[in-house]
């Protein structure tokens, strides 16, 4: 399974490798589920029509938007589409700086209660959890966790394959040194293209073969001997795919590096860009200077403001005297979280089976509620055919 978080992968796969589309996971990107929870749960709960609320999220990359855009999460009863409107975090700090905001100060209202339900009662909100794993979402991590939870007697293995945007993690009995999960994290397209073929290749499908690439994937040959001592052969059990380079920290529409007015121009002479007349964006910056978002030491910077102080996700309002990160709070913070997530699916799915004292987020429900579920949650693909025919083109 490829994971579909990443629209700058799962574009290209449409336009250039249709073969790969039934290996990518069809649960929806964290935008668009998150799309569904304002419009549909939390809309609910407001006693709001999915049409007279406005969604914005903030993003790090221009994808996003194209995401949004997609026919499937367009809402036709209500005319209205899960996400409204999707702004970068570069176009953010713009905005701020244009308003003259400023984020040490407190926002307007920000002590009143949040809205309340029908019953009277306060909405109860999700907290942001800190996480381990990766500044790209961690999905590789949480499947990881989840074996292990489960199967304790499990070893861990990490190897690079190409330097930190491409890793295979192993986990093997420990007991026989069978591998009973594969997996990888595999950021930026050079990596990406490496991952196509190896998957293409165990499960025996013609890379570029479009739709007869992808019949030849259903009939395939089986991936590598899962459970044989030794994982030479083992394929991908799932690989966390992103198209940027060090992941959604180095997106297209991160906040790029303080403005660091060029001296020199390409010909070594001295010049004020703006006050020559050259064409500068925002920062003051030429359009294709060195001092962009992108440099390896900037997207280290920014890695590292992820992980460290303050915390990020930061804790949610009304806990910050929690910051210490204690084990037992968090394990606290998890269980609330799985515990919010199964109220959620039975909001939205209303399950007859299981219980709600056995649901969980991954608990298998009957036929209609598991339909609501994939309606809500999941979404599909397609191959974009290029719309530029050989024999049309006129050279
Ligand atoms: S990896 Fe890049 S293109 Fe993909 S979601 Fe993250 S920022 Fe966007």
């Amino acid at each position: 399974m490829l994971a579909s978080a990443c629209p700058g992968w799962i574009c290209y796969a449409e336009k250039t490798h249709a073969e790969m589309l039934p290996f990518i996971s069809t649960t929806k990107s964290p935008q668009q589920v998150m799309g569904t929870l304002v419009k549909e749960w939390m809309g609910a709960k407001w006693g709001r029509r999915p049409d007279q609320i406005y969604h914005v999220t903030v993003m790090p990359c221009y994808d996003k938007k194209l995401e949004a855009s997609r026919q499937d999460f367009y809402n036709e009863m209500y005319a209205t589409r899960d996400v409204d409107c999707v702004i970068t975090t570069g176009e953010l700090e713009l905005l701020m700086r244009e308003k003259q905001w400023d984020l040490s100060m407190p926002v307007p209202g920000e002590a009143e209660a949040a809205p309340a339900r029908g019953d009277g009662d306060e909405i109860e909100l999700p907290e942001l959890i800190v996480h381990p794993g990766t500044s790209s979402g961690s999905y590789l991590q949480s499947l990881i966790a989840l074996l292990l939870a489960d199967a304790r007697e499990l070893e861990l293995a990490v190897r690079t394959v190409r330097g930190a945007d491409y890793e295979e993690y192993t986990l093997a009995d420990r007991a026989t040194g069978a591998v009973v999960f594969k997996g990888a994290k595999c950021y930026g397209f050079r990596n990406l293209q490496n991952v196509v073929r190896k998957v293409g290749r165990e499960a025996g499908v013609q890379i570029g073969r479009g739709a007869a690439g992808r019949m030849a994937a259903l009939r395939g040959r089986g991936r590598g001997r899962k459970g044989d001592a030794g994982d030479v052969e083992k394929g991908y059990d799932y690989v966390e795919v992103m198209a940027c380079p060090g992941g959604c920290v180095n997106g297209g529409g991160q906040l790029r590096p303080q403005a660091v007015q060029p001296q020199t121009d390409a010909e070594g002479y001295q010049r004020d860009w703006a006050v020559g007349g050259v064409k500068v964006d925002g920062d003051g910056v030429p359009p294709g200077s060195d001092a962009r978002w992108g440099t390896r030491e900037w997207t280290r910077k920014v890695e590292e403001a992820y992980w460290h102080a303050p915390p990020t996700p930061p804790p949610s309002p009304g806990h910050e005297d929690d910051r210490v990160r204690a084990p037992d709070r968090e394990q606290h913070v998890t269980q609330n979280a799985e515990r919010l997530a199964a109220e959620i699916l039975v909001d939205l799915c209303r399950p007859q089976t299981p219980a709600m004292s056995e649901m969980r987020w991954n608990a298998t429900m009957d036929a209609e509620a598991e339909e609501r579920r994939r309606r809500l949650f999941r979404t599909q693909y397609k191959a974009v055919e290029s719309e530029v025919v050989g024999l049309a083109v006129k050279w």
